[in-house]
């Protein structure tokens, strides 16, 4: 059978087929799929959701990504790391300050820094950086070793359009043949995308399913289930004769979320 493009129903042909990542290469995903969406639509879905959404969970797939990175990360003091990390643990590396320094005066400034190497490697890099100045310091304080932690501020809107993007596609690349709300969406936005926010009309109505159909989701992990640092995918699970799917993005954020169509947000709504 022929296939179409799932947001402009184009015929897809050799010329505007697409591979799509449907968990977004830069968060880890190497399996990109076709027949699903033309080269347009994939461009115009990465720039008005993948975009906001890999800036997001960056830091926190770089945690879990198996290679040695670097992640920005904050204390609950709000002071800012860079913390070298792999497989989730911190690697024996130096973990460097990124807080400006704060003038006191003219000649005066303090700064946190993460320990004495990190200060004096710091402190190595002004004196080189102003050879004519005369920079002195002394440490007046030391504190405890921070706890830190990476806690992406989720965009409700956002996050629910990927989710609804990843289980419209993910459902198209296992030809399960129903219409899900997302595909309804991604078409009305597209044929409306001249507009300064074509997803405009569905705001409210994403913040609802965030909270009463994806936050809920978050408790429930099915078994049977493996869950693999640093891997994304999805699934459809029957559960008390319904169709569920259990989404995993890079094995750190979790959920399992009813197929979300018309008819169920009907259900939901009445
Ligand atoms: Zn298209």
């Amino acid at each position: 059978m022929d296939k179409k493009c799932f947001v402009c129903h184009s015929l897809l042909t050799s010329e505007n087929n697409s591979s799509e990542h449907i968990f977004l290469f830069s968060l880890g995903d190497t399996h990109p799929v076709k027949g699903i969406v033309c080269k347009y639509c994939n461009n115009w879905l990465g720039e008005v959701v993948d975009f906001d959404f890999v800036k997001t969970f960056k830091g926190l797939y770089k945690t879990v990504s198996g290679k040695s990175e670097v992640v920005s990360m904050t204390t609950e003091q709000g002071e800012r790391f860079s913390v070298p990390i792999k497989n989730e643990q911190i690697e024996n590396k130096p973990i460097l300050s990124q807080s400006p320094f704060k003038f006191i005066d003219e000649s005066n400034f303090s700064e946190h820094f993460y320990d004495s190497t990190d200060a004096e490697t710091s402190m190595k890099k002004q004196t080189n950086r102003n050879p004519d100045k005369n920079i002195n310091y002394n440490i007046t304080k030391e504190t405890s070793i921070p706890t830190f932690y990476i806690k992406p501020k989720i965009d409700k809107v956002n996050f629910t359009l990927e989710i609804l993007k990843i289980q419209a596609e993910y459902l198209r690349s296992t030809d399960y043949n129903v219409n899900t709300l997302g595909e309804f969406i991604f078409k009305y936005a597209n044929v409306n995308k001249n507009l300064p926010n074509p997803f405009e009309p569905f705001e409210k109505l994403l913040i609802y399913i965030f909270n009463s159909v994806i936050q809920p989701g978050f408790k429930y992990i099915p078994k049977n289930t493996d869950i693999i640092p640093g891997v994304s995918k999805a699934e459809v699970i029957r559960l008390k004769e319904i169709d569920w799917m259990f989404i995993s993005l890079f094995g750190k954020v979790n959920m399992t979320i009813p197929i979300i169509t018309q008819s169920f947000l009907n259900l939901l709504t009445s």
